[in-house]
């Protein structure tokens, strides 16, 4: 009987403890840590709760309870002294903070949600929405427009409270609705941990971008700076927009998502962000912006990007790059018996994201148990959640190359479409504004030795005005 012991309880770390007790060949015992307090949650979603479309009880991972499971609702704090025939690394990442100061919160737990719409809320009632979403609770996690479809429940799920835990494990952590304090609180990050720099230019720029953010206190009428225009940051601030609040988007790259997209796919993304109130300024580099610029905004919402979590590992002498370094299997390159899994991993090609989390699980789980890895999925592709602000859907599939081999694009409508084909094959695609053909387009590029079809340009537009519904990042 083997002892099996995770930390973590993130999508990764769930994912792991799901699989196992689910497999009739398991016949071990696992202790799982939880860095977090509270119910495990799709972070995923968390955007949802910023535009008030879910309550957070609606985006709880589903509940795990076997008389074979110990819950902690604690960290693991050494890896010495935790007793283990495999142990599994899930602890996931943590938000990069950029060197600026004033009233900034990270955008990366349950936690910082909570204090960003009791920010906001200051003198408004922004979680007016999630109140009456009292209905909507399990609806989240079966959205496939997130690209995370977790429409496959566990068949272990059941009542909350019903684990091992010696700490009262599974209890929600905001026992349902209404959800947040009216008033604000002072949740928020104050002072970045360093100092700012001192580019003047950048200043004066940083200056002109973020003149008069002090603005009136109504909730309606108060700006947000977002900082960082890729995904997260492209999600947050659509959020915010369908709130009918304000946005400054400061992205350091030449145009917002530069990383997928192409400078004309990015600047008509900008033009219908605009429209929705979110003004997209490029090439800011925030870590210039110095003296008295940041307190100016009523919040600086931090979307930088996040750096794997290592600590555990590192103390532990395994070996570490920027992430904990695996092999193809998922195991740590210092000790066989230990796994690494999901944001904290590291190892050639493995792409990032809540798919390859998934992914990750899903192999350290089967190995576990059958001592052997199955082959990686297919890398996701992308996809923002944009909450109905006109022409921002995006999808991003493969690695779109500058050299595009075919490529539609409607000025009118704002909406541009890229293909890359190898000969005749499909390889990557970029779709802004209509993401109609992303199902197709994904599935042509997953799976190469498909029959092609008889114009890849077809590819393009099928599905074509069909919107976001249905893709699941499969
Ligand atoms: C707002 C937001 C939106 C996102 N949207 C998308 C999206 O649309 N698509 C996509 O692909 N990706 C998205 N991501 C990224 C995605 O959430 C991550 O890739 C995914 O959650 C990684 O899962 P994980 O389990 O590896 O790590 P995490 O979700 O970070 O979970 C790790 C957990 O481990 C805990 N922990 C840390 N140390 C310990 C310890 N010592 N002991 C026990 N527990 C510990 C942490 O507290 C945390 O709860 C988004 C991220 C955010 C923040």
């Amino acid at each position: 009987m083997s002892r099996v012991v995770v930390a973590g309880a993130g999508l990764a770390g769930h994912e792991v403890v799901r699989r196992l007790l689910a497999d009739p060949a398991f016949d071990g015992t696992i202790t799982w840590h939880a860095g977090e307090p509270g119910h495990p949650y799709n972070r995923v979603l968390l955007t949802d709760l910023l535009a008030g479309r879910h309550a957070p009880s609606a985006i709880e991972l589903p509940t795990l309870t076997d008389p074979r499971l110990i819950y902690r609702n604690t960290q693991l704090r050494s890896i010495a002294k935790a007793d283990f025939d495999h142990l599994v690394i899930a602890t996931g990442a943590e938000a990069v903070i950029p060197p600026v100061r004033g009233n900034t919160v990270a955008l990366r737990t349950l936690a910082d949600v909570r204090t960003i719409l009791a920010e906001l809320n200051a003198d408004g009632n922004l979680d007016e929405t999630a109140r009456r979403d009292t209905r909507s609770r399990g609806e989240a996690n079966q959205d496939t427009g997130s690209g995370i479809a977790q429409t496959d429940r566990p068949p272990l799920a059941g009542a909350r409270g019903e684990t091992n835990g010696e700490t009262g494990s599974g209890a929600t952590p905001t026992g349902g609705v209404p959800l947040f304090g009216g008033r604000a609180r002072s949740g928020a990050r104050g002072e970045a941990t360093r100092e700012a720099g001192s580019g003047s230019g950048m200043a004066q720029l940083g200056r002109s971008v973020l003149a008069g953010l002090g603005g009136r206190r109504h909730a309606a009428t108060r700006r947000v700076a977002v900082v960082g225009g890729g995904p997260l940051g492209v999600e947050t601030a659509c959020a915010l927009a369908s709130r009918g609040i304000r946005v400054e988007l400061l992205h350091r790259g030449p145009h917002v998502l530069s990383r997928w997209l192409d400078a004309e796919s990015g600047a008509l993304l900008a033009g219908s962000l605009a429209q929705a109130g979110i003004t997209v300024h490029c090439d800011t580099d925030v870590s210039a912006i110095t003296g008295g610029i940041w307190p100016t905004a009523d919040l600086v919402i931090l979307a930088c990007g996040a750096q794997p979590r290592v600590g555990l590992a590192r103390a532990a002498g395994l070996p570490v790059g920027r992430g904990i370094l695996v092999d193809s299997s998922g195991r740590s390159l210092g000790d066989e018996r230990i796994f690494a899994v999901g944001d904290c991993a590291q190892s050639v090609d493995r792409p990032s994201g809540a798919l390859a989390a998934l992914d990750d699980a899903r192999r350290a789980a089967f190995s576990i148990v059958n001592g052997f890895s199955p082959l990686p999925a297919a890398p996701p592709p992308l996809r923002l959640r944009t909450y109905g602000i006109p022409g921002a859907d995006v999808a991003v599939m493969g690695r779109p190359r500058p050299e595009a081999s075919i490529q539609f694009t409607d000025q009118r409508r704002r909406t541009r479409k890229v293909l890359v084909l190898d000969g005749d094959v499909p390889v990557a695609a970029a779709l802004v504004g209509d993401v109609g053909a992303a199902a197709a387009l994904a599935r042509a590029i997953a799976r190469p030795t498909a029959p092609a079809p008889q114009s890849p340009a077809a590819l393009l537009t099928s599905g074509a005005g069909r919107g976001a519904g249905g893709f699941d990042g499969t």
